[in-house]
């Protein structure tokens, strides 16, 4: 899948969004931007693969960081960008302006959901409907709430190429949270969809996974994963939670099982989505969860230690 040179498409994993880095010629210097930073814990991982898309491109400097949305995975590396490449600028969804002065709100799913991140400063606000010139392609920034309310997309006409972060991967989307919490996203998320069909998309560049060519595919995909949660809140509850622990066992690497009980109570989309949805008492729920995470084959238990299957 060929990417003009001024485009570079960096896969991660799931811990990690990808990056897209953009070279361009901008009042007489060449001068690189990155859609995207990935999560705290593997920011010496950013900063190297930043360094070497740049060493390629003739150690031009890095002036800018657009974020997709607010979710850890893709700011958590903001702030060491920015330390190790002082004056490049921060540009935001205008909608997520609000959450980074309210910084750790439930909605950003930081704390809330045991996540991390350096609280950032950041420069300019990005709508929708305007546009960034990247690369040398001109990208509409296009609203796709839903995952995150406040998420944008980008999209190149004249490349056909969808910056498509977690509205849209090749086989799903990111979560939405149960109907019965808030109404609005999985509507939304629909809604993000039905827009998303309209565009003329040859390649999708997305938030994690490789790049991909099948957009009508992973539209239909998605779409059906969608409606099957939508007929099930408290499908889409157990989902919520079970993503969220096996994410936070990805970084953590292991946690005590003696503090699972403890943890559950503590970390905030355990303890309100236990009360909400499950009704369960915290040691019952507690070890629901891990049974669950093990089913996925992602985490086990080893003697008293709970531990992330890389
Ligand atoms: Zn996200």
């Amino acid at each position: 899948m060929q990417l003009p040179d001024s485009i570079q498409f960096i896969e991660r994993d799931w811990l990690s969004a990808n990056h897209i880095m953009f070279r361009d010629h901008v009042a007489g210097d060449d001068v690189a931007s990155i859609v995207d930073t990935g999560y705290i814990t593997r920011a010496d991982h950013t900063l190297a693969k930043i360094d070497e898309t740049l060493a390629a491109w003739d150690h031009i400097p890095l002036i800018e960081i657009i974020n997709t949305h607010i979710h850890s995975d893709h700011i958590g590396c903001n702030l060491a960008v920015l330390r190790a490449h002082p004056g490049c600028r921060i540009a935001v969804p205008s909608e997520e302006a609000p959450y980074l002065v309210n910084w750790d709100a439930p909605q950003q799913m930081l704390s809330y959901a045991d996540q991390q991140a350096e609280r950032f400063p950041w420069d300019e606000t990005i709508e929708a409907g305007q546009t960034l010139m990247l690369g040398g392609e001109t990208w509409q920034c296009i609203a796709t709430p839903g995952h995150d309310m406040g998420s944008l997309v980008l999209y190149a006409p004249r490349l056909r190429a969808l910056i498509s972060a977690d509205a849209l991967w090749e086989n799903g989307s990111g979560f939405v949270v149960p109907q019965a919490l808030d109404p609005k996203p999985l509507a939304a998320q629909r809604a993000t969809f039905k827009r998303l069909a309209e565009l003329d998309v040859a390649v999708v560049l997305p938030g994690h996974g490789p790049m991909f060519r099948d957009f009508s595919g992973a539209l239909k995909r998605a779409g059906e994963k969608l409606e099957a949660f939508a007929a099930d809140d408290l499908r889409i509850a157990r989902n919520v939670v079970k993503g969220m622990f096996i994410y936070s066992m990805n970084w953590r690497g292991t946690l005590d099982r003696s503090e699972l009980v403890n943890y559950v109570k503590r970390v905030g989309v355990h303890r309100d989505y236990n009360a909400m949805f499950f009704h369960l008492r915290d040691e019952t729920y507690a070890q629901w969860l891990l049974n669950e995470a093990e089913r996925t084959g992602k985490v086990r238990v080893d003697g008293d230690v709970i531990v992330y299957i890389d």
